[in-house]
């Protein structure tokens, strides 16, 4: 075990876009632009009077260049720059804590609005695959998240509110920025390969600012990745699946964690709402049935291996059934148990047991690598735990100044 960890302070001064410049300062009253989708930034441009090319210039500036400081955006004429310091900024969320594993593994926590719960966290797994080395970047959507999977640090946090976009993309934005601090603008490089809505929150209940989200991170101008690396991961929210068929093409990915409703209804409460018929079926209209380019060919299903709960032979058996005639891949997951988790971890060989079964029937099933155990990479732990030291330092230093207080009372 071995983790770096920084200290808050130091991160937020290192990571932050720089806090000195006019347009953080004033940051109430100042429209941000990093999350804009580029119909959105095309809009606001023309709205202010300017050509809307505008729009493409500046977002590349923000996401292939990292500059925060209008000033430095030299393609742009010195009254507009003038005239968006006046009126913009471009901010990503305060990084509270991050811990970079032995492994490559990093993970971020986001303050996104004041107080203990206004924490959200991001990893970033690297792997080394045959196009060679992937950085995988897991967002948040949501502070929090109301549908309470009983196997989830997230869900027992309870919901706060919906990321915005700028929230969104800035975790995508840091991430990337944390590999160049040191380099010459000019001279900077996108690292994060992959990205995955499939952090904190229930991204297709936070639909519009996940949807214009997931557009930067395929715009050209922008991160510019391919449909196949963006991959949004429900745990079945039919009717916004159907609806993301019409909005746009990006991977999709079901957390399933149980074959049958009277458990999945157990472990995945949502399923009471759309249970696990309807949800197959809204997979099987997701499937692209035309081109090869799309992203649609098949669904990836996601599911956690809880010790003597959803890990049984006859389990296996009712997987190969219920995804018979929907073309999918299958990713199990260790679970990674946090504290007061009502589950333990499924052993290896069960693990490989259930795996067996289900590439012997003509399953393409992986078990997810358990990385970053040193930095606490299950989904809500690290948030828990920085919340946690917050709350203490809070106390200690009420009581610091209580026992001040006494002191001078006494004279
Ligand atoms: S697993 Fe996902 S949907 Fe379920 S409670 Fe956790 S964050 Fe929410």
């Amino acid at each position: 075990m071995s983790t770096e960890v920084v200290a808050v302070s130091a991160v937020s001064a290192a990571q932050q876009p720089s806090p000195s410049t006019p347009a953080q300062q004033n940051a109430v009253e100042k429209v941000n632009l990093l999350g804009m989708s580029r119909p959105q930034m095309e809009k606001f441009f023309e709205d202010m009077g300017e050509k809307k090319f505008r729009a493409g210039q500046v977002m590349k500036w923000i996401h292939q260049f990292f500059v925060t400081d209008f000033a430095e955006m030299t393609n742009i004429s010195g009254k507009l720059r003038e005239k968006l310091e006046k009126i913009c900024e471009i901010k990503a969320p305060e990084v509270v804590h991050k811990n970079y594993s032995k492994d490559g593994t990093r993970k971020w926590v986001f303050r996104v609005g004041d107080g203990e719960g206004s924490l959200v966290e991001t990893v970033l797994i690297p792997a080394e695959h045959r196009s060679g080395l992937r950085r995988t970047l897991c967002i948040s959507s949501q502070v929090g998240c109301a549908l309470d999977c009983s196997f989830c640090s997230t869900g027992k946090q309870g919901f706060q509110r919906d990321l915005t976009q700028a929230e969104i993309i800035g975790q995508l934005w840091m991430a990337n920025y944390s590999y160049m601090e040191d380099v010459p603008v000019l001279e900077r490089e996108r690292s994060v390969t992959n990205v995955v809505m499939m952090g904190m929150g229930e991204p297709l209940l936070n639909y519009d600012a996940v949807l214009n989200s997931m557009r930067v991170m395929l715009d050209d101008f922008a991160y510019g990745m391919s449909k196949r690396r963006v991959t949004l991961s429900t745990s079945g929210v039919v009717p916004k699946i159907d609806q993301m068929v019409k909005d746009i093409d990006v991977a999709l990915a079901i957390s399933l964690h149980a074959p049958n409703n009277e458990l999945r209804n157990e472990l995945v409460p949502i399923n009471k709402k759309y249970p696990l018929e309807q949800l197959i079926a809204a997979c099987q209209r997701y499937i692209a049935k035309d081109g090869n380019e799309s992203s649609r060919k098949h669904v990836t299903i996601e599911y956690v291996m809880l010790d003597g709960v959803n890990d049984h032979p006859e389990h296996a058996q009712q997987m190969i059934k219920l995804l018979k005639n929907l073309p999918s891949k299958i990713n199990l997951i260790p679970f990674n148990p946090f504290p007061h988790a009502p589950y333990g971890r499924s052993s290896r060989n069960r693990i490989i047991s259930f795996q067996k079964t289900l590439s012997d029937a003509g399953f393409v099933c992986t078990i997810r690598q358990t990385r970053g155990d040193d930095i606490d990479a299950a989904c809500g732990q690290l948030v828990g735990q920085v919340a946690d030291r917050t709350r203490r330092a809070e106390q200690w230093k009420k009581k610091i100044a209580q026992s001040n207080e006494i002191m001078r009372s006494q004279g």
